[in-house]
């Protein structure tokens, strides 16, 4: 272990590449990055990291592994599921079992405006592996603050996006958009399905993303927003180097981290004695109950009036108010409910 010739053998293949060569392996093996979210995306950006010799990963993931995930999150088994694992614990001990000459650090924590800049410490680079535009928000915030590359990256059906980040060098997620899509507009892996191979493409583009910065290769860094569709076999990369600097950004232009600050967001308080979880947000924010219903009509029961909707799914019942509050009915575990809000409702 302490010869750095043999530790450099795993990789020469790699290392036979010439913009990799030696000098970007050893910067390889000196990088650290955080993959957020280790779901799907999570799953092949953080295996594909931790096989090309990032030296230290960490994990950070709010949920726990159930049947349904064995279909597109390759890097847990069965085993894992009949175990009851967290995703980041099992993630993490696959991952060591590959490469033990990298650190993985596995984190099982719902990421919010509380913990996020502790969990980006000490990191060259973030990748995304959520399912929720809140989270995206957050991480382009704490990137832009800090001046930390980030890789933005989301599947969905047979489609998916991926840009990549270099805080006031590269369009920034706001620079894009704007604004985080109102809840219960956008469609999520739970409402509408998602296929394997879409998430196996988006998140290798944002692995190699990460290992061009890890590795020293900044300008080899793609300056498009790449937008996929599998199964009409679309692939589009649509120039963004004209938003930076031309888009009036509040964040990487003015300098505003709403997100970051907790004054966007949801926020959760636990309603005593009733097993619930109640989520809010401080902004205006107008839901389509019919249209949310409709989406959700597959997903399980739903009941939906001019006030309110209620879905029963699993051991929970979510009821979702015209305003975008909801309260989440069978756990008292804030890190359950909004995990349960972005799969189903989605924001
Ligand atoms: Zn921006």
């Amino acid at each position: 272990m302490n010869n750095p010739t043999e530790n450099l053998d795993r990789y020469v293949r790699q290392m036979l590449y010439p913009p990799i060569g030696e000098e970007g392996q050893r910067r390889l093996l000196a990088g650290r990055a955080l993959v957020c979210g280790c779901g799907a995306l999570g799953s092949v950006v953080a295996e594909t990291l931790v096989r090309s010799g990032v030296g230290r990963v960490r994990i950070v993931d709010r949920d726990f592994l159930e049947t349904s995930n064995l279909q597109r999150q390759v890097l847990f088994d069965e085993q894992d599921v009949a175990a009851g694992l967290p995703k980041a614990v099992a993630a993490a001990a696959k991952l060591q079992k590959i490469n033990s000459q990298t650190q993985v650090e596995a984190v099982v924590a719902d990421v919010d405006h509380t913990n996020v800049e502790a969990l980006c410490e000490g990191v060259d680079v973030v990748v995304d592996g959520t399912d929720n535009f809140e989270t995206r928000y957050l991480l382009n915030d704490v990137a832009v603050k800090r001046d930390l590359p980030w890789v933005y990256g989301g599947c969905i059906g047979a489609e998916g996006q991926t840009m990549t980040i270099l805080p006031h060098e590269t369009a920034c997620l706001s620079c894009l958009m704007p604004d985080a899509p109102p809840p219960g507009t956008t469609p999520t892996c739970d409402t509408a399905g998602i296929l394997a191979p879409i998430v196996g493409v988006v998140a290798s583009i944002e692995a190699i993303e990460a290992i061009k910065i890890l590795s020293g290769n900044r300008a080899q860094v793609s300056r498009s927003l790449h937008v996929i569709e599998l199964w009409d076999n679309q692939i589009r990369g649509i120039d963004l180097s004209h938003l930076r600097g031309q888009v009036d950004c509040p964040t990487c232009g003015r300098g505003e981290f709403p997100w970051l600050e907790g004054r966007r967001g949801s926020r959760s308080a636990v309603l005593c004695g009733r097993d619930a979880v109640q989520l809010s947000r401080p902004e205006q924010s107008q839901v389509s109950l019919a249209a949310l219903a409709e989406k959700l009509a597959g997903v399980g029961r739903v009941v939906q009036n001019d006030y309110l909707l209620r879905l029963w799914v699993d051991e929970y019942q979510i009821t979702i108010f015209s305003d975008g509050r909801a309260i989440v009915g069978g756990t008292d575990d804030v890190a359950v409910a909004r995990g349960l809000y972005a799969k189903y409702v989605g924001n």
